[in-house]
């Protein structure tokens, strides 16, 4: 049967987020657990169509393993949406990140593979994420890692279209969305997600956000200045080579020579044999 708003009771405050909060919520009849998302949207329209594409997106990916699993949504009429989403009981990577300290290459190995395993469906899907960042990889202790938060995915719906309605900002950015005109405009979004989603595994395993010294406070204008004039980061050399240029596939800042979800599931470092996993 369809669960109705009335058959769930609110737990906790898992998070804020764009114009919600994310409630660990109890259903219950089954005493199951569920994450709610509730949206004001009554407040301003980009709110609306923020949480109206979310519910767009994750409503054709529920089928993907590594893509947080949708369970329904409801709108109040008060002006309130609020999505029904699996509870992923571990918080995000960047959650992680803060209470563990930096990744070993064996758990980067396995982050990254169901990050890029969720990443090829979207993408076979015509799915840009687009907002690809630690904050918004979420694990479970069943050692499960979903991408979250939908909000300014897109759905291409031509595979050449660009991807310029995007308005945001942020530092996982790839070069040829902070300047799209040095890239001759003829970028569709996808590697952008590839460039978001090296960055992330980059700093995992380092600890701190790739473009900047650790603890060196971001400062948003050298920042862009070292994306997009500076070469892209590389990695210690306490990777072993295979990850290294895996992470360089995922950085080229040339948006034609970034590596595909395929051809990154193929690279040596995806095939490479960890002992202890
Ligand atoms: P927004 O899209 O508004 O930025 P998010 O989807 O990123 O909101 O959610 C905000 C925070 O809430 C996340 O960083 C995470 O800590 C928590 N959260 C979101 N969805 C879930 C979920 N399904 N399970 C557990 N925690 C979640």
């Amino acid at each position: 049967d369809a669960i109705t708003i009335a058959d769930l009771e609110k737990l906790a405050i898992l998070g804020y987020g764009n114009g919600g909060t994310v409630y660990k919520v109890c259903h219950k009849a089954t005493s199951a657990t569920f994450a709610l998302k509730i949206i004001r949207s009554n407040i301003d329209i980009n709110t609306r169509r923020r949480a109206l594409t979310e519910i767009s997106i994750l409503r054709r990916a529920t089928d993907c393993p590594n893509v947080v699993r949708f369970h329904g949504c409801f709108e109040k009429p008060i002006g309130e949406l609020a999505i029904l989403m699996e509870y992923m009981d571990g918080g995000s990577l960047e959650t992680a990140l803060a209470t563990h300290g930096k990744f070993s290459e064996e758990k980067l190995f396995l982050v990254a593979r169901s990050i890029l395993n969720g990443l090829a469906y979207l993408h076979a899907h015509n799915i840009v994420h687009r907002d690809i960042k630690p904050g918004n990889i979420l694990v479970n202790t069943k050692g499960e890692v979903k991408i979250a938060d939908f909000g300014v995915s897109k759905l291409m719906n031509h595979t050449f279209e660009m991807c310029y309605s995007y308005v945001g900002t942020n530092a996982y950015m790839s070069p040829e969305r902070f300047n799209p005109d040095a890239y001759g405009g003829s970028y569709n979004g996808f590697a952008a997600d590839i460039w978001s989603f090296g960055l992330t595994l980059f700093e995992l395993f380092v600890g701190h956000f790739p473009f900047l010294e650790p603890g060196q406070r971001p400062n948003w204008a050298t920042l862009v200045c070292g994306i997009c004039f500076n070469d892209p980061p590389t990695m210690p050399e306490t990777a072993s080579p295979e990850l290294r240029n895996f992470i360089a596939c995922c950085l080229k800042k040339e948006p034609s020579e970034r590596w595909s979800t395929t051809q990154l599931l193929n690279h040596p470092f995806m095939c490479k044999d960890f002992i202890t996993c």
